[in-house]
């Protein structure tokens, strides 16, 4: 039998303050995996924060080891309050399964946070996490105009080529 050295503990917390464990794992990975799923099939259900710590077994260490600390923030392209926060990595994702927008920070390249947005494979890259979260805010923005007109994929590409042409120019501007 393999000898278990530390156990991953994830936990939500709900629209009223309240935690909800989720278990206890031997691996990260599932710990993390049935915290994604659960959050991703409950979006619209309003948790606010969500955690993933790790204990040392047979030992008395007081305190977890966080892994993860995700707090639900309004999603800049979406506007659902799906976009989750990750204090520990600096990152975030859209839980809505249709949107997805995410920001990452580079583990390479200090001051570099890239974002994006899958549907239409949208990427930017900016300095900082609020910088990342104004481009995607800026765009969201424009995608939720064009949503009221028409919802086709084909209007999302023609604005994405737009946005990229007043970035150019705005640098083009300043330079
Ligand atoms: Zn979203």
């Amino acid at each position: 039998m393999v000898k278990l050295d530390f156990v991953f503990v994830p936990s939500l917390i709900n629209i009223d303050g309240v935690i909800e464990g989720l278990g206890i794992y031997s691996e990260e990975k599932l710990a993390l995996d049935t915290l994604k799923k659960k959050i991703t099939e409950n979006w619209s259900m309003g948790y606010k924060e969500a955690q993933l710590v790790m204990w040392t077994l047979d030992s008395d260490d007081s305190e977890a080891v966080p892994l993860k600390h995700m707090y639900a923030n309004t999603c800049p392209i979406c506007d659902e309050r799906t976009f989750w926060t990750d204090v520990v990595e600096m990152n975030a994702l859209c839980y809505l399964p249709a949107c997805q927008a995410w920001i990452e920070s580079s583990d390479i390249q200090e001051k570099r946070v890239d974002c994006g947005w899958p549907p239409i494979g949208y990427t930017s890259h900016s300095d900082s996490i609020d910088g990342a979260l104004e481009s995607l805010r800026k765009y969201g923005a424009r995608i939720r105009t064009s949503m009221i007109e028409d919802s086709d994929i084909f209007t999302h590409r023609t604005l994405l080529e737009e946005y990229e042409q007043s970035l150019k120019k705005e640098s083009d501007d300043s330079t």
